[in-house]
């Protein structure tokens, strides 16, 4: 089963939701973990998720770390481009840690939906 990684900054939250709806056949059949906030958001679609701290008391380290050991298939990290955020070296470790692994990150619902259905979907 595939792990999926689900993180929103509170200016895209609710963007998140709608997105997890747009995918959630495919969402169902993957191992979903989430930052605090945002999975609480998420668990409210019915979809199964594994929680981890907030963002900004280190849920972003957390899925870092998880991405690091090889435990996590592609992260969904929609970053609000617009807002400043007191965690920022985490956001950066997260991204470093993407492309020193080599995980697949979408930072939009574009590229979300390709690393989704590049992973999920089984016709491909
Ligand atoms: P949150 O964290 O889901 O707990 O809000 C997301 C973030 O700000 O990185």
């Amino acid at each position: 089963m595939k792990t999926i990684a689900l993180i929103a900054h509170d200016g895209k939250k609710a963007e998140m939701v709608g997105f997890v709806k747009d995918h959630i056949e495919y969402l169902r059949k993957a191992k979903l973990v989430a930052t605090g906030t945002t999975g609480s958001y998420i668990q409210q679609t019915g979809l199964a998720v594994e929680l981890k701290l907030s963002g900004p008391k280190g849920g972003d380290a957390q899925i870092a770390a998880l991405a690091a050991e090889g435990k996590i298939d592609g992260i969904i990290f929609f970053r609000d481009p617009l807002g400043k955020h007191p965690h920022e070296p985490d956001i950066q470790m997260l991204m470093r840690i993407c492309d020193l692994y080599n995980v697949p990150l979408a930072t939009n619902p574009g590229t979300g939906s390709l690393i989704i259905e590049g992973l999920l979907d089984d016709n491909l």
